[in-house]
C-alpha cells in the first residue's frame, strides 16, 4: 500500500509498505478514505518527539471503511463508515473508565504520561497512523464511531481531533459568564478553541498569532478579535492594557513548544529574547492572565521546555489545566453543535492533497505556504 514515510527532520515522502494485519482479536483494519495533517504531525516533522523511528506513518485524523474486523470485536463489522478518535485507548483501564482517554494506561503502558497515539512515535505507543491506504486500528469497539448519515465527511475527519480538541481548551479554561478569554495560536485548534469559547459564556474572544490570513479567518469563523503580535512592542502589555490591567480572565495556549518555529524566530531580537522552540506563547499567556486566572494548554511540547515563568504562577496564583483532547468523551455534544449549524468544521479545511504528493503536502504546511490552513490527504482510489 501507499503511506507517509517519516525519513528525519523536514524530510517525509511516500512510499510502499506492507498492508497491516489484524494482530489482537480486538483490532480491525481501516481502509482510509481521508487523513489530515495536524500541528501536531509538525512537531514530530520538526523532531521535537523523542523516538520518532525512520520508517514510520504519521496520521492521527483519518475517517475509512472498516475492511476487516478480529474475532472479539462485536460493535463494528466490515464495510462500516467510521471516524477513528486520535487516542487509541483500551476502554477499561482506571483513566478509560474516567473517560480520561488520552491518558489510557494499557494502550501504551512503557510511557509515564500519554496514552498509545495513531502515527505519533514510540513514545505514543509507535502505532502507524492514518497517512496511508490502510491502518490497524486496536480496541475497535472503544474508540471508532460509525458516521452519523447525515454527516458530511469532512466534518467527521475534524471530529477525530481538531474540533474536540478546541472545545476541551475552551472547557479546560473554567470559561464563565461574560470572562475575557485570549487564545494564542490561529491554527485549526486555536480557531476552533475561540469558537468553542463562546459557548461557554465568554464576553470577549481574543486571538493572537502572526499569520494575517489565519487572523482574517479566525475573525470572520469565530467572530473575535483577532490581532497580530508582529505589530506589537509587547503582546502581554497590549494584553494587560486592553483588559483594564488587570489580565485576561483565561488564556489557551494552541500554539505548543514550536509551532512554527519561524514565528518564534521573528521575536527574536526583541526584548525577550526568546529562542525557536522555546514555550514562547506559553510565556506570553501566564503573564498576561489575570491573577488567579486559567491558563489551558493544548499546544504541544516536547519532554522539556525553557522559560517557563513559573515564579509568576506561584505569585499570581494561577491554575493551569493541560491535557490531550478526549475526543470520545466530547462526540456526542459535538456532533448536536455541527447539526445546529454552530460548528462548520470542514469551513477550515484549504487544500485536499493526493497521498502522494505528501512531502509538498509538509512543507507547505510547515512553511504556512498558500493560506495554509487544514491540509487533508487523500489516499490513492
Ligand atoms: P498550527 O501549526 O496549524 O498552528 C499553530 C499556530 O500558532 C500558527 O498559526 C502559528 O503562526 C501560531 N504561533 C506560533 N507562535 C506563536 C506565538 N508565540 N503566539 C501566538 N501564535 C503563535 O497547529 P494546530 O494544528 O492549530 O495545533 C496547535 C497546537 O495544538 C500544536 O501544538 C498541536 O500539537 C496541538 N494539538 C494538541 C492536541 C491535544 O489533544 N492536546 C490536539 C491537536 C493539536
Ligand atoms: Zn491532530
Amino acid at each position: 500500500m501507499l503511506a507517509m514515510n517519516y525519513r528525519g527532520p523536514f524530510r517525509v515522502r511516500a512510499e510502499q509498505k506492507p498492508e497491516p494485519e489484524i494482530l489482537h482479536p480486538e483490532d480491525a483494519i481501516v481502509r482510509v478514505l481521508r487523513s489530515c495533517i495536524c500541528g501536531s504531525d509538525l512537531h514530530l516533522y520538526h523532531g521535537l518527539v523523542p523516538d520518532t523511528r525512520v520508517g514510520s506513518t504519521f496520521g492521527h485524523e483519518f475517517i475509512g471503511i472498516v475492511e476487516t474486523v478480529g474475532s472479539g470485536v462485536q460493535k463494528l463489522k466490515t464495510g462500516d463508515k467510521v471516524l477513528v478518535p486520535f487516542n487509541i485507548a483500551c476502554g477499561k483501564c482506571a483513566f478509560c473508565k474516567q473517560e480520561l482517554f488520552g491518558n489510557c494506561h494499557e494502550s501504551n503502558p512503557e510511557a509515564t504520561a500519554v496514552g498509545g497515539i495513531y502515527g505519533y512515535s514510540h513514545t505514543a505507543g509507535g502505532f502507524d497512523g492514518g497517512q496511508a491506504e490502510y491502518v490497524r486500528v486496536p480496541y475497535a469497539d472503544v474508540g471508532p464511531v460509525v458516521i452519523p448519515e447525515d454527516m458530511h465527511p469532512d466534518d467527521a475527519v475534524l471530529l477525530t481531533d481538531v474540533v474536540p480538541t478546541g472545545y476541551q481548551a475552551a472547557e479546560m479554561g473554567g470559561i464563565k459568564k461574560g470572562d475575557t478569554v485570549v487564545v494564542f495560536g490561529a491554527g485549526p485548534v486555536g480557531i476552533m478553541a475561540a469558537k468553542c469559547a463562546w459557548l461557554f459564556g465568554a464576553g470577549r474572544v481574543i486571538i493572537i498569532d502572526h499569520l494575517e490570513y489565519r487572523l482574517d479567518f479566525a475573525r470572520n469563523y469565530a467572530q473575535c478579535e483577532a490581532y497580530n503580535f508582529r505589530s506589537m512592542e509587547d503582546p502581554v502589555l497590549f494584553l494587560k492594557k486592553t483588559t483594564d490591567w488587570f489580565g485576561a480572565d483565561v488564556c489557551i495556549d494552541a500554539v505548543g513548544g514550536d509551532a512554527a518555529g519561524n514565528a518564534m524566530q521573528t521575536i527574536t531580537g526583541r526584548k525577550m529574547m526568546l529562542q525557536a522552540g522555546s514555550a514562547t506563547a506559553l510565556h506570553w499567556a501566564i503573564n498576561s492572565v489575570k491573577k488567579g486566572g486559567i491558563v489551558s494548554i493544548v499546544g504541544v511540547y516536547g519532554p522539556t521546555d525553557n522559560l517557563i515563568p513559573i515564579g509568576n504562577v506561584v505569585n499570581k496564583g494561577i491554575t493551569i489545566r493541560a491535557n490531550q483532547a478526549s475526543v470520545k468523551r466530547l462526540l456526542p455534544r459535538l456532533i448536536e453543535h455541527i447539526r445546529s449549524g454552530y460548528i462548520d468544521p470542514k469551513a477550515i479545511i484549504s487544500h485536499r492533497i493526493p497521498l502522494e504528493e505528501v512531502a509538498d503536502a509538509y512543507h507547505m504546511f510547515s512553511a504556512k505556504l498558500d493560506n495554509c490552513i487544514k491540509p487533508i490527504l487523500i489516499p490513492p482510489s
